[in-house]
């Protein structure tokens, strides 16, 4: 399971990931990377996840592993 990662505690998949990024479910997301960035609420390590919510849409989600902060990049 090279893709998985720990975020708060528990084990998740890149579409896991992606999935506390949306609050939804998504139909596709690429292997988890390591963001060069820390979290703005706790200083904890972010992951990156590229992601696809729907077929006409590509996402760039990050998440911090410590705490419950999420971003994309939608405007
Ligand atoms: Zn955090």
């Amino acid at each position: 399971m090279p893709d998985n990662r720990v975020v708060q505690g528990r084990m998740v998949t890149s579409k896991k990931l992606a999935e506390l990024v949306e609050g939804d479910s998504v139909m596709e997301a690429e292997p988890i990377a390591d963001a060069d960035r820390q979290c703005p609420d706790c200083g904890g390590d972010v992951l990156e996840v590229v992601y696809m919510p729907s077929v006409t849409e590509l996402v760039t989600g990050h998440k911090c592993q410590d705490c419950d902060w999420a971003e994309d990049d939608r405007d």
